[in-house]
Formats: structure tokens, sequence, C-alpha cells
């Protein structure tokens, strides 16, 4: 089947073409400017290609929930020209496809769970650790949305009594996992842009110490099989056994369980090389006829 994939990003919009083995044919990147703008643009792309049903994965937060007026809408971004537009319903009204619409990090999960190394686990959580930190959870093979859409970028942290920037930056609570441990966070904290800050072992000792916490508020909360960790911070690679490590200690022994023990497999980076979120959107439009 040709489907039309649309992973819609808080800076750029990225659109496919590609079927529901996970190929992609083509594909091709546009700003995110203002819904005037940007979204004629991206329709222009995606006329003319026959698509049989269009994916989307969305920055929200967005609405999900089917019974609601504003289902398909982007509601409450800091994004403010993007706010309360109906992104599902533009695409579903002009080019006359089912359309599937999710979160951005449940498609980049939906991605790996069909065409990744998560292949078959329908218990299974992805964070993004970027500019924020996003969750999506897919749990007994479901993604979950429940009230909302998971919000657990910003689950509460312990903070470390050597961190130089103890209160956090998130404007909501301050020391969030997102406040503590997102890439603008990190800067903010000794000055500097990440990437060059690849060989100073104090940034990523601290930052694997609260994405741990994470780690261990994950496997205690939602018992998933696999634990996998996308967005530019984690492009730092010296963080995974750094963050398996200390998910080890934190968890002091407490479980006794052979998937989560065996860290090596159950905390992974993303593994389809940035293209999870394209590739999941490709199985979000296959759902949706
Ligand atoms: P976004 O979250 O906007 O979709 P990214 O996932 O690339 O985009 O996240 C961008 C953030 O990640 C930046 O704030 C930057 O601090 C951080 N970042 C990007 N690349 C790297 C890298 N190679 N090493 C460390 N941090 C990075
Ligand atoms: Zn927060």
């Amino acid at each position: 089947m040709r489907i039309g994939a649309l992973e819609a990003g808080g800076t750029k919009m990225v659109c496919a073409i590609g079927d529901e083995t996970g190929t992609i044919y083509e594909q091709e990147s546009f700003p995110t400017v203002t819904p005037e703008e940007t979204l004629p643009q991206l329709l222009d792309y995606f006329k003319g290609k026959e698509i049989e049903a269009l994916g989307i994965a969305c920055f929200g937060p967005i609405d999900l929930d089917r019974d609601s007026d504003t289902y398909g809408y982007i509601t409450t971004t800091p994004k403010t020209a993007w706010m309360n537009t109906d992104i599902a319903g533009y695409f579903a009204n002009c080019l006359n496809v089912p359309v599937g619409f999710d979160t951005d990090v449940n498609g980049s999960l939906l991605g790996e769970v069909t065409y990744g190394q998560a292949k078959g686990l329908g218990d299974a959580v992805y964070y993004t650790i970027g500019t924020g930190v996003g969750a999506g959870v897919m749990s007994g093979g479901k993604l979950v949305h429940g009230a909302m859409h998971p919000e657990a970028g910003h689950m509460l942290l312990r903070v470390r009594e050597d961190d130089p920037m103890p209160e956090g930056i998130c404007p909501f609570h301050g020391a969030c996992l997102e406040g503590m441990a997102a890439g603008p966070s990190i800067e903010k904290r000794w000055g500097k842009k990440a990437i060059e800050m690849k060989d100073d072992a104090r940034v990523w000792d601290l930052e694997a110490y609260y994405l741990a916490q994470c780690m261990v508020t994950t496997t205690l909360m939602l018992s998933p099989k696999i634990i996998i960790l996308g967005g530019g911070v984690m492009h730092q690679t010296q963080l995974f056994p750094l963050v398996r490590e200390k998910t080890r200690e934190l968890l002091n022994g407490y479980i006794k369980n052979d998937t989560v023990n065996d860290m090596d497999h159950y905390i992974v980076p993303a593994s389809l090389h940035d293209d999870q979120g394209i590739m999941g959107c490709l199985k979000l439009g296959f759902d949706a006829v």
C-alpha cells in the first residue's frame, strides 16, 4: 500500500512516501513556520502521490480523544502560532484518505516496535532526550493515551547535591526530568554546547544520574520489556553504560527479573538511524485503514 508519512516537529516537518513494510520511497523536509504557510506546502507534497492513507506523528500537546470536538488538534503548545490547529482534520479533508494520528514519541516507539529492535515487544517505552524530553508508551500492544497522553518528560526528580544548577529550568516544575536533563538544561548548567563537552566526565555522570532515575521510575511504574532512548542528547553514546550502571545502583537489587537485569538489552539506543519516527508514521497510516 502507498502510504504518506508526516513527522510534524516544532522545527521541521518531515514528509515521506512509503509502504507498510517500512520502506521509504522518497522524503522531503520543510521548516515549521505557521500553519497558514506550512500546511499548504505539506499538502502540495502529498497531492498527486496516490497515497491511500496518511500517518501523522505530531509535536504536542495534541488531542487524541476520539470523542472530543478537538480530536486531531494541536492544543496548548508553546509554539503559539500552532495553538488550536486541526492538523489531522486538515489532511483528512484535503486528501480524503484515512489519517492515523499520534504523538511524535509514540510515532518513534511504533517505528521501533514494528520495524526495529523492539519488534514484537508489546510492552515498550521510548524517550526522546532533545530540546525537551518526551515519552511514548506501549502497553499490552497498545499505544497508551489515557486522559491525554503520557507526559513522563516532566516526572519529578531527586536533585544531586553537587548539581551546580539544582533549580532546573522547566518553567512549570524547575527540577523535573526535562528541566534537568534535556539539551538546553545541560547547556545552561555548564555554559557550553552539549556536543562540545563529550570529554567532560562530570557532565555525563550527572546526566546519567537523572536519566537513571527516569529508568527506575519507568521500570517500577510500567514494567516494560525494553526502554529505548533517542533524541540529540543520546548521540552521546557514552551515556548508555553510565545510565545502565546508575539504574542498577538505584534499583539496588530490588528487581529480580532477567529482562530488566539484562541491562545491555533493556536500556538501548534507537535502532533505525533516525528514521524511527517517519517509519512509525507509515505504520500509523497503515493502521488507520
Ligand atoms: P528536537 O528535540 O528539537 O527534535 P534533537 O533531538 O536533535 O531535536 O535535540 C536537540 C538538543 O539536543 C539540543 O538542545 C542539543 O543540546 C542536544 N544535542 C543535539 N545533538 C547533540 C549531540 N551530538 N550531543 C549532545 N547533545 C546534542
Ligand atoms: Zn517540567
